[in-house]
């Protein structure tokens, strides 16, 4: 059956992941996690003391990093290794979550990690969520969603996930890391975080899991009928 790529975008801890890691399950497609790939190049930055500011240097380090996804034998869990490391656990830390934004604004990281992308997207047949995803990785994407969530709710639902991996963290904390990521996203010269003009708006305020996964699929049930009928297929 002919597959279509959607496109999943929005603010920080508003259920992309986790949603679009659901939607690409029920619809039997690839899931990838782009952020997961800004945090695995910045854990690699930091392990290397590398300097932003020093082009030179963030280009030697851009030549070392290897980001690949595996799935976990034992829980069918996909999981982010860096050279060859596991490292899913630790790019979701605080420490990355408070570098990660400034290691995504610099031109040379955004050029390397949208062109590895683009070659996993490339059969289509994938999910993928991000901040650039439909208007600088996919811009003709079959189906674009821009997902939002009221900040206080977005917190309050990523302390619950880092609790249940046993790291406790203040709730002022996390506020902060949210709304600083969402400034520095939105606002950063290169490919900032916007709605594409043709993206579907969809705000999870108050959508259950389920609700917000179901959306995304009858979306994109539509999408697939249309791309068939476009090309005078009945399938
Ligand atoms: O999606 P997640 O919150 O894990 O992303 C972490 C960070 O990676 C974001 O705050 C953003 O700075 C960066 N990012 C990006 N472009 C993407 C995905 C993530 O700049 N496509």
């Amino acid at each position: 059956m002919q597959k279509i790529v959607i496109a999943i975008d929005g603010y920080s801890g508003c259920g992309k992941s986790s949603t679009a890691k659901a939607v690409a399950k029920i619809l039997n497609y690839t899931y990838i996690d782009s952020g997961a790939m800004y945090r695995a190049a910045t854990l690699h930055f930091l392990n290397n003391h590398v300097t932003l500011s020093n082009t030179e240097d963030v280009e030697k380090n851009l030549e070392s990093l290897r980001i690949s996804f595996h799935i976990n034998q034992e829980n069918g869990k996909q999981e982010t290794f860096l050279n060859d490391e596991n490292v899913e656990a630790e790019i979701r830390s605080m420490k990355v979550s408070e570098y990660v934004s400034e290691v995504s604004k610099i031109k040379e990281v955004r050029t390397a990690l949208v062109a590895q992308q683009q070659h996993l997207g490339r059969n289509k047949g994938v999910v993928m969520d991000g901040r650039d995803i439909s208007t600088v990785v996919f811009p003709n994407a079959e189906l674009k969603v821009f997902m939002t969530a009221d900040l206080n709710i977005r917190a309050k639902r990523r302390q619950k996930e880092l609790m249940e991996k046993g790291d406790m963290v203040d709730l002022d904390k996390i506020l902060q890391n949210l709304s600083e990521r969402d400034k520095t996203d939105s606002n950063r010269k290169e490919s900032p975080l916007l709605k594409a003009k043709d993206a579907i708006a969809l705000d999870t305020s108050n959508l259950d899991f389920e609700e917000q996964v179901n959306q995304i699929v009858e979306l994109a049930k539509v999408r697939i009928g249309t791309y068939y009928n476009e090309y005078g297929s009945n399938h």
